[in-house]
């Protein structure tokens, strides 16, 4: 007995694409076939696609609506973001923060978003007012959004004991994940430990800011990796920026691509130990990377074989990944900036070490950061039309 129907809806993977009626039960799907017979209260899809919700995994709902408060960047080369938020931290209340919140929330739902990890700072003088605004929008929305609430110390840990003391608040307020930004802390270790040790106590997540910036000379994130060894917590962290992977000195790409090609390995064995694999079965990891770290894709591509289901190299150097190069199975597309043309020989070469299925696409009028107008977006599509391409798998049935 279906409760209701939504007829004419298009579904990721159907076998021929076709249009499917969507029947539900006690607050469940309980079929999905091209015609189901019911009285039930129904609703035309009208041949609209019908998926799982968006996962949001990295939002400051606290900080969103306030460019109108901050001042202009004084310049594209120095950026001072932080520095510039920072500074009208102090004008932040619960009311405030909700408003602007609910608003960006709010848009995230009518996307199709029901699952959001939201980042809260903790620091002073705002204290723990974010997670405070954000608990009565967890609630709130809680028939539309899994809202999780992340509390960090944005601007300072290890040697801010204003921040310590709130960020234990914070976490005991029903904060469920910790995250971090060493960058702008002055004792990057002494911060990271600091997370980790909070998280073990409260038993929650981490979710870290880490080596953001484009000077490769101090970078955290190995040893992130190896607090997560140490304390058994593989699965539980999280690492957001990482841009520096992009300028990774040659010795250390190894390093990286072996750290890679592991969390890589664990997600494809979660995956294969879910038992109902029909919403994973669709689903291949690709790999994007830029500058060096498109190396280190590569040579952790070589080492998993068909399991890295395309890679996408973005002004990058894939000659660094040497022998790994007629390792490679995947897909591989390499993209480079017309103006760089030191990089397009260094591409050339290493085009015509891979064995695999290849391509190699100059965009034209781009430098090696494709800073031009327009440049970035054809990378954005050259990318996404590869793993489109290479990433889908339709049902064996489907062809
Ligand atoms: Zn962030």
């Amino acid at each position: 007995m279906l409760d209701y129907v939504i007829r004419n809806a298009r579904v990721p993977g159907a076998a021929n694409g076709g249009a499917v009626d969507i029947g539900f039960a006690k607050g469940k799907i309980a079929a999905i076939e091209p015609r189901l017979v019911a009285d039930s209260p129904s609703y035309d899809a009208q041949g609209c696609l019908c998926c799982g919700g968006l996962v949001e995994t990295h939002i400051h709902l606290d900080k969103s609506r306030i460019i109108d408060r901050c001042t202009p960047e004084p310049s594209r080369d120095n950026p001072n973001h932080m520095k510039r938020v920072a500074a009208v931290k102090s004008g932040f209340s619960v009311e405030d923060i909700y408003n602007r919140a609910k608003i960006t929330l709010e848009n995230c739902i009518k996307q199709g978003t029901t699952r959001i990890r939201t980042h809260a700072e903790i620091d002073l003088p705002v204290g723990t007012k974010c997670i405070e605004a954000l608990k009565m929008l967890q609630q709130e929305y809680a028939w539309a959004v899994d809202l999780e609430i992340c509390a960090f110390a944005q601007e300072g840990l290890a040697n801010v004991p204003e921040a310590d003391k709130a960020l234990v608040e914070a976490i005991e307020m029903g904060a469920t994940s910790i995250g971090g930004a060493p960058n702008y802390d002055t004792d990057h270790p002494a911060h990271i430990n600091r997370v980790f040790e909070l998280a073990r106590e409260y038993d929650i997540h981490v979710d870290l800011h880490i080596d953001s910036g484009h000077d490769p000379a101090s970078m955290d994130n190995m040893l992130v990796a190896e607090l997560t060894e140490q304390y058994k917590y593989g699965g539980r962290v999280a690492m957001g920026h990482m841009t520096k992977v992009a300028a990774l000195p040659p010795d250390k790409q190894k390093d990286i691509a072996r750290r890679l090609a592991d969390a890589t390995r664990w997600v494809n064995e979660r995956a294969d130990r879910i038992a109902d694999k029909s919403h994973v079965r669709h689903l291949t990891v690709g790999y994007f990377g830029a500058s060096t770290g498109g190396a280190a894709a590569l040579v952790a591509a070589a080492e998993l074989g068909a399991r890295v289901g395309a890679v996408v190299s973005r002004g990058g150097r894939p000659d660094l990944a040497g022998e790994a190069l007629g390792q490679v199975k995947s897909p591989t597309l390499l993209i480079v900036g017309g103006l760089d043309k030191t990089v397009i020989e260094l591409n050339k070469s290493a085009y015509a070490r891979l064995h695999c299925e290849k391509e190699l696409k100059v965009v034209p009028n781009a430098s090696h950061l494709f800073e031009e107008p327009g440049t970035l977006e054809e990378v954005a599509r050259l990318a996404a039309e590869w793993f489109r391409r290479h990433l889908e798998h339709e049902d064996e049935e489907g062809g």
